[in-house]
């Protein structure tokens, strides 16, 4: 007896052979997958609960986020096409530094409605600030549905690279109190939710964090066995601050500091030196690319090809609504295969299949629930992604890797399964009142502005 089967797909399995199947089938018991391959040999061998025939059907692992801003969806489109220091200092920063938990709540709330609409099913928060409310955004996490690490944000210096006092009085934390927070909220709910939950540390980026207090954090990881991320070398600025107070690369300086192993996520890596990369693939640690990101705030374009070709881990995130605006893997996935094309004349580097690896398996071996996730075979976890191709721009299908990277788009998942739970079903959410949350966002969103007298609307004039 199985509890769902999907039959008749072309599934991208992402198995350690990369093996695509025609008419093929996975099956779900519990929040196991048990069975992948063609459906004619799977399909008699069980009784299921729920058979969801999918012919014209594109059936792969959910897709794994290694970077989201949860508490910035409410803030999407509050800061375009300005550059980094006012960005965050006028904008971001002050703007959450107003929120309420409530606020903090209904972001995430959206944020996770985005991804479970358009293939993510897990993602890693880099960094959550107590006003924000963590308790109530675990609970988002647990009741829609989604499998996430989240990172308390952590720090005891109120400055950005070598800006002492950069950050806000609203968004400042006392290091104690980050430290003290981060290890209630592990005792409360790491593991929790069917072990969907993992807490993880959350350090804000040099500057902002003395060397002792990286040390402490990256002892007390060790001791609770789970994860750490923090923004690195993502502007200019952070591997000059680097260089100039401890005349360290940023891999040296991470090390010197006790930050690395596989369970470190290095988000964004704009500006790594290539004397890098050999310690990052030794130290096992990841890099996450976010193209849109970096493109849209002019910090620059990661050495992603390169990395790749010296065996580094990188994995793809979507940042935050400020900075990208979108939690859209899909779009996010177009553009890092091509961006590195255009950038380095070459339009051979990172192929539509690299970029689906890091989307899936490379994100997952990031995570803690690496080698559980990432790829359809019999004992990895039941997150599974389909998608309708009857669509004018996913046909013909020669190569449905291609079609995945370069063609398709968010909207064109149809149904989401997490932990073996039908999370999404022909494009309606289960888990929550999709109409509600975004009349409630439109509103409230808006009243975050009005809070801080902020004047954030159209350049051309409405009528
Ligand atoms: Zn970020």
């Amino acid at each position: 007896m199985a509890d769902i089967a999907l039959t008749r797909a072309t599934v991208v399995t992402m198995n350690e052979r990369r093996e695509i199947l025609r008419d093929g089938s996975v099956v779900i018991e519990g929040n196991e997958i048990v069975d992948v391959g063609k459906t004619d040999d799977v399909r008699p061998r069980y009784r299921v609960d729920i058979e969801l025939d999918c012919r014209d059907k594109l059936v792969l692992p959910g897709l794994v986020d290694c970077h989201v801003h949860l508490a910035q969806a409410l803030l999407r489109g509050c800061a375009d096409d300005m550059s980094l220091i006012p960005w965050l200092c006028e904008r971001v920063w002050p703007m959450q530094g107003s929120y309420t938990a409530e606020e903090g709540k209904l972001s995430a709330q959206l944020c996770c409605l985005e991804m479970i609409k358009s293939g993510t099913t897990t993602f890693v928060e880099s960094g959550l600030h107590s006003r924000y409310g963590f308790d109530g955004i675990a609970e988002v996490v647990e009741s829609m549905g989604m499998r996430a690490a989240l990172s308390k944000k952590l720090m005891d210096v109120a400055g950005y690279a070598d800006r002492p006092d950069a950050i806000p009085a609203s968004m400042v934390e006392e290091g104690r109190s980050t430290m003290e927070e981060t290890l209630a909220m592990i005792k409360k709910w790491h593991g929790k939710a069917n072990d969907r939950i993992h807490v993880w540390f959350g350090p804000r980026t040099p500057g902002a964090c003395t060397v002792d207090f990286y040390r402490e954090i990256a002892e007390r990881a060790k001791e609770h066995g789970t994860g750490i991320t923090i923004h690195l070398a993502e502007v200019r600025q952070d591997i000059e601050y680097m260089r100039k107070e401890f005349n360290m690369t940023p891999m040296q300086f991470m090390e010197y500091c006790g930050l690395v192993g596989e369970h470190v996520i290095y988000a964004h890596g704009v500006w790594l030196p290539e004397e890098d990369f050999a310690r990052l693939r030794e130290t096992g640690g990841t890099v996450c690319h976010c193209p849109a990101s970096n493109l849209k705030l002019a910090s620059g374009i990661a050495p992603v090809p390169e990395m790749l070709k010296s065996r580094v881990n990188v994995a793809l995130g979507c940042d935050g609504g400020p900075s990208n605006n979108c939690y859209d893997m899909m779009r996010e996935m177009k553009l890092a295969a091509i961006v590195h094309k255009g950038w380095l004349l070459d339009p051979e580097v990172l192929p539509a299949e690299a970029v689906l690896e890091m989307a899936t398996v490379n994100g997952a071996r990031a995570t803690l629930w690496g080698d559980r996730l990432g790829s359809l075979e019999p004992g990895k976890l039941a997150d599974v992604i389909v998608l309708d191709r009857r669509k004018p721009h996913l046909v013909p299908v020669r190569n449905p890797v291609s079609n995945l990277v370069y063609a398709a788009n968010g909207g064109d998942v149809d149904t989401v399964i997490v932990d073996g739970e039908i999370v999404m079903r022909e494009r309606e959410v289960k888990t929550i009142d999709e109409a509600e949350v975004v009349a409630l966002a439109q509103e409230l969103g808006l009243k975050v502005d009005e809070r801080l007298g902020l004047n954030i609307g159209p350049r051309w004039p409405v009528v």
